[in-house]
């Protein structure tokens, strides 16, 4: 309406400038001021729309949109590394420089004691403390292998990874750099001595890989990579690798029998 109340204006005084040639002289700078006054108001418009509709765009973008940018690569890379409920996967790339700010050791049993890879963020480290004494309590002993892998680790493991079984292998079992949850500082490798403290898939169907899988949740942590969901989150079934989201995430989660990727897809 505005705009056409502009363009009926500019009409206007053009009409009346036509027919007052003679006193074109007189009113010839009252008519430049005018004209840029109202070119100054249309442009403020468009501006205006032009707002209003990226406005529009931005709303209706689901939330892996919205944290989604492209480097200077060509690859996408996650604008909120720092939420519980960021997304690293082959699509979408964790910041090279991010390290979370809060990196604790758990108080919990590990495979390799000291080991560089024991750290997590407090969040998770103080649930999963809950959930491996949980565990305690139901006769299990579980114990952290890995958690925090910076992304150099991550890059120096791909690339090892790579020599000894090829590209392909790597891509389905291993991480590029980047790519991998273990930079979030959220997840941890979780085994038993029942697989002889091994990261092995038949891990899933021991009393202990089964209780980890039915009760994580309870404590904020999902399986993040479940058996028959290898197209959706892109890596074979890893039933030691769980993934905290916090506990109201987790349960939705573990409720629906879904995986993160199509919590967001359909849920968020
Ligand atoms: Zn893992």
């Amino acid at each position: 309406m505005k705009k056409i109340m502009i363009l009926l204006s500019v009409f206007i005084l053009s009409i009346s400038i036509i027919g007052c040639e003679d006193k074109e002289n007189t009113d010839d700078k009252e008519k430049q001021n005018q004209q840029k006054q109202e070119e100054n108001n249309t442009s403020k418009d468009e501006e205006q729309n032009k707002d209003d509709e990226s406005d529009e765009k931005e709303n209706t973008k689901s939330y892996l949109e919205k944290t989604i940018t492209t480097n200077a690569s060509g690859e996408n890379v996650v604008t909120n590394p720092n939420d519980i409920l960021v997304i690293a996967n082959k699509e979408r790339n964790l910041p090279s420089d991010y390290e979370p700010s809060d990196l604790v050791a758990p108080d919990i049993p590990f495979v390799f004691k000291d080991s560089p890879v024991r750290f997590m963020r407090e969040v998770a480290a103080s649930n999963i403390e809950k959930l491996f004494a949980a565990g305690n309590d139901a006769g299990f002993k579980f114990y952290g292998r890995s958690g925090y892998r910076s992304y150099d680790i991550q890059k120096s493991l791909f690339d090892r990874y790579v020599d000894a079984k090829g590209e392909e292998a790597a891509n389905k079992s291993s991480a590029r750099a980047g790519q991998s949850e273990h930079q979030t500082g959220l997840t941890m490798d979780v085994t038993s001595q029942i697989v002889d403290l091994q990261l092995t898939e038949s891990y899933g169907d021991t009393p202990d890989g089964m209780w980890l899988a039915e009760n994580a949740h309870k404590f904020g942590f999902i399986i993040r990579y479940p058996k028959g969901k290898e197209s959706v989150t892109g890596y074979s079934y890893e039933p030691w690798h769980i993934r905290y989201v916090g506990i109201d995430t987790a349960k939705k989660i573990y409720d629906l029998n879904i995986t993160l990727e199509e919590y967001f897809r359909d849920h968020y």
